[in-house]
């Protein structure tokens, strides 16, 4: 049998995570008490407490337990042209490589016309688990003949959304077999608008829970929106001349490239990282629910019932790469972050965007740029190529090197031709020697 790994007899293990009252402190406390705990100096104490344009009061609202903020870089993606507007793009992100490559991808098809878009209506699903029903067919019929109640029900809890439009849509109860029998699932398909939703649909299936279960005598666990957000999808398309490309074989390579992750999850898994490289910055940019959107695009790749790619390219009559997206995405304009935060308003401000739907739009369209960059370079270059420039600056920092001394150590690992730790750690000792 395996040895059970046995936790070190460190300082680490000596210390005790129970702080009582934690949440109670004031930010400095509670960073005062997990430097105590973490044996943290002065200095990254003061980093720690930077917010930088995050308020401390807000950030202490947005969360618990609230130390600091985490700034992530904001890059503008040029060169996009959505729907014959142009847009910049902002996008959060850690990652190099990942905003050049939207803007290499957009500038290879923006005199060609750009991206093309288009959405469904903003609907989200809530769901409502009823249990414990000895007759589930007639217990599914008892919640659909009551539509108008239900309607009813829903909107009396959002009137603010009713307002802009939206509210109760639709109502769907379905039957699942479980490991505890068959489960009465209903959904409630309301139409959130300008909103994420969660919070709205939320409140209409928890607040309809009870009636449920006095209409057909069951017993309600779980009452929550669904990130399977498939009634709330947005669509990109855009071709690619092969010339602008540099050729057939380039098409050839990317149409192969999508072939595969069609065929095989190992590559999907990757090549749908792609997308959300492009997506998951836009979304975070703007303050929107990053874990949302990766559930809702992962479980939909995945519909039917094999795990797929999100992005699709093929080859037009014309010998051109022609490149489609369409994946749930459930952001808001108004609600969450977005409104509050005030990094996230001025994102939305940049993208000029005057819905959540036209959002969502542009977000495709930076999903599909992002995943077209990444199969050209995977089908010729390889990712490394582009990926070094970016990737040398972060060893050379890594190394040590701060200022001019980033771009020397940088620059010689790349033109040494190996970008690697070590020789960025004797570069940069070189570097110094040579200076005295
Ligand atoms: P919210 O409740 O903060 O705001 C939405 C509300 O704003 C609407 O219900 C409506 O009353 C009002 N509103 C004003 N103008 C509107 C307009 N033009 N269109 C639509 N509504 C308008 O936010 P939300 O969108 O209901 O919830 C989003 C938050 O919920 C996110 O922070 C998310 O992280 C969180 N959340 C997510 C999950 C999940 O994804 N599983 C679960 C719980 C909470």
């Amino acid at each position: 049998m395996d040895e059970v790994p046995r936790t070190p007899e460190t300082a680490n293990a000596r210390r005790s995570a129970r702080i009582p009252g934690f949440h109670r402190m004031s930010m400095e406390e509670r960073r005062a008490a997990v430097a105590a705990f973490a044996g943290l100096d002065d200095e990254a104490v003061v980093r720690l407490a930077d917010t930088g344009a995050l308020p401390a009061d807000l950030a202490e609202r947005m969360i618990e337990n609230a130390v600091g903020a985490m700034p992530v870089p904001i890059g503008i993606a040029t060169n996009l042209r959505i729907d014959g507007i142009d847009r910049l793009v902002p996008m959060a992100t850690e990652e190099s490589s990942v905003v050049a490559a939207v803007c290499n991808a957009a500038r290879l098809n923006y005199d060609d016309g750009g991206f093309i878009t288009s959405a469904t209506q903003s609907l989200m699903i809530a769901q409502i688990q009823l249990t414990g029903v000895s007759d589930p067919l007639g217990a599914r019929l008892a919640i659909l003949e009551r539509r108008e109640r239900i309607c009813a029900i829903c909107n009396a809890c959002d009137p603010v959304l009713v307002r802009h439009g939206g509210g109760f849509a639709d109502l769907e109860v379905r039957i699942v077999e479980s490991r505890s029998g068959p489960m009465v699932i209903t959904h409630i398909v309301v139409d959130t608008r300008d909103a994420m939703g969660a919070n709205a649909v939320n409140t209409m299936a928890e607040t309809l829970a009870p009636h449920i279960e006095g209409w057909t005598g069951g017993k309600v666990y779980l009452r929550i929106l669904s990130n399977l957000a498939d009634r709330r999808l947005a669509r990109a398309r855009a071709v690619w001349r092969a010339e602008a490309l540099g050729g057939p074989d380039v098409v050839e390579g990317i149409v192969q490239a999508s072939h595969f992750a069609e065929a095989d999850p190992y590559r999907a898994a990757t090549h749908n990282k792609g997308v959300m490289n492009g997506v998951g910055a836009c979304v975070l940019a703007t303050g929107n629910d990053t874990r949302a959107i990766e559930a809702g695009a992962h479980a939909y790749a995945a519909r039917n019932g094999r795990y797929a790619s999100l992005a699709r390219f093929e080859r037009n009559d014309a010998g051109d790469l022609v490149g489609t997206l369409e994946m749930p995405l459930a952001i808001g304009l108004v609600g969450g972050a977005t409104r509050v935060h005030p990094v996230a308003r001025t994102c939305v401000a940049i993208l000029g965007a005057e819905s959540a739907q036209e959002m969502a739009r542009i977000f495709c369209a930076v999903g599909l740029a992002q995943s077209f960059a990444a199969l050209k370079a995977l089908a010729t270059d390889g990712i490394q190529k582009g990926h070094m420039g970016l990737h040398a600056q972060n060893l050379a920092m890594m190394a040590g090197a701060v200022g001019e001394e980033i771009d020397a150590v940088a620059g010689a690992l790349v033109a040494s031709g190996s970008v690697r730790m070590d020789l960025a750690e004797t570069e940069l000792a070189r570097l110094r020697n040579e200076k005295g």
